[in-house]
């Protein structure tokens, strides 16, 4: 991949793709981690005098296009004046993605300022599963600009035209999310200094079964909490009450230990739970053994001799790749297992890395700063889908000649 040190970008319109699909409550940003994890690339382009027109998405629009936009999605007119803030310089907002709104920020850009382009998922060619839809909005967007520079990690995984064709129109570069992430990334699949330790959790065992089944092939030890803890104690034939269980994956999960068997993977499991009345945060509930989870009980995080456990497993560890929250961690009553699993991870000196959104938010809710941890990924399914061993359509598309 080509770095921006070796991309032409002085006096030329860069259309720089980036991921600042922030959480927005209403329109005030509840974490603007993904914006300042894309100023280093901007600053980097501002400083050689780039004129800098950047594209991103925001949220899940609905409507059909630019003109539903009012009840279809949200503005990034509150992620261009926080990035106003953060750089100092004034950003204007183009009123469409690549019509003739975006035409004239364009020409109006001077050397080394900041201009946006709407929230791209207003076209709803940007995710047309049509290559044909998707090349005729690509080459408009590269109509806008002279270089292309791909810095949104989050959305790499993605085969869509900002992210997947406007590359093959533009001479390209990564930026320096992409880089840091992906040398991560390799670091923890190429050569991880053992003990490899992964912890994963969060909700559903199938969308995080590929990678448990991947990681397996690489780590030392893989300690599962969090929803999908329950499909595992399921298929061993414990109790599990009326926690989060997919009965369709039983049978796959049950094929996934005896691969980790195989091949000698430590697959470490909770040994106990806290089991609530009810999915609710005021739900009464008990620390109980986690394959005894009474029938009218459902297990809302992992209990406190796992959380012993799990230290002891991570003490020590070279590398540590975590995804997941051990609990729900959303209701106070059930975020010590996430809690006490975040702090063990902070204590190992070895490459720490975090994924996955709620994984990120999980931790800085609890009172974490971002430097206890050695990374942490700014995309949930582009780092999941990378060690899964799969190829990433934005990545493929910048490691391409230009
Ligand atoms: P990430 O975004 O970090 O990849 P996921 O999206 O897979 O994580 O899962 C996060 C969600 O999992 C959280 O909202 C959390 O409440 C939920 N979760 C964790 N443990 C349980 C559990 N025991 N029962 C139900 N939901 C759980
Ligand atoms: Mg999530």
């Amino acid at each position: 991949m080509r770095a921006i040190a070796d991309l032409e970008v002085g006096g030329r319109v860069v259309l720089l793709r980036a991921d600042l699909n922030v959480p927005l409550s209403g329109s005030e940003i509840t974490d603007d981690g993904r914006i300042r994890a894309s100023l280093p690339t901007i600053t980097s382009l501002i400083g050689r005098g780039a004129r800098v027109l950047i594209c991103s998405h925001l949220g899940r629009p609905k409507g059909e296009g630019y003109d539903e936009r009012a009840g279809g999605g949200p503005s990034l007119g509150p992620v261009a004046s926080r990035l106003a803030e953060l750089t100092g310089l004034p950003v204007e907002l183009a009123a469409d993605v690549a019509g003739p709104d975006a035409a004239r920020v364009a020409a109006g850009l001077g050397d080394g300022q900041l201009g946006m382009l709407e929230n791209v998922r207003f076209e709803p060619a940007e995710t047309s599963k049509d290559d044909a839809e998707r090349a005729a909005l690509a080459a408009r967007l590269a109509a806008l600009a002279g270089a292309y520079v791909g810095d949104g990690f989050g959305a790499l995984h993605r085969r869509h035209a900002s992210v997947f064709d406007v590359p093959a129109l533009l001479p390209h570069a990564a930026g320096e999310l992409v880089r840091a992430e992906v040398e991560v990334l390799r670091q923890l699949t190429e050569s991880p200094a053992r003990p490899y330790v992964v912890v994963l959790g969060g909700a559903k065992i199938s969308d995080k079964l590929a990678v448990v089944a991947n990681l397996l092939q690489v780590a030392d030890k893989i300690l599962i909490g969090g929803g999908m803890m329950f499909t595992f104690l399921a298929a061993q034939g414990a109790r599990i009450g009326r926690s989060l269980v997919e009965q369709d994956m039983i049978a796959e999960v049950g094929g996934v230990l005896e691969a980790a068997r195989e091949r000698g993977t430590e697959i470490v499991l909770p040994v106990d739970a806290v089991a609530a009345t009810g999915f609710s945060a005021d739900a009464g509930s008990q620390v109980v053994r986690a394959g005894e989870i009474p029938d009218d009980r459902m297990g809302l995080d992992i209990g406190p001799e796992t959380v012993t456990l799990f230290a002891d497993k991570l003490a020590g560890a070279g590398t540590v790749f975590w995804n997941g929250p051990m609990g729900v961690f959303e209701f106070p009553a059930f975020a010590a297992g996430t809690a006490g699993v975040a702090k063990a991870i902070a204590a190992v000196d070895g490459l720490t890395v975090v994924g996955g959104g709620d994984s990120a938010a999980a931790i800085r809710r609890l009172g974490f700063a971002d430097s206890e941890f050695g990374h942490i990924s700014t995309g949930g399914g582009a780092s999941l889908e990378y060690l899964e061993g799969k190829r990433l359509p934005g990545l493929a598309a910048l490691e391409a000649a230009s």
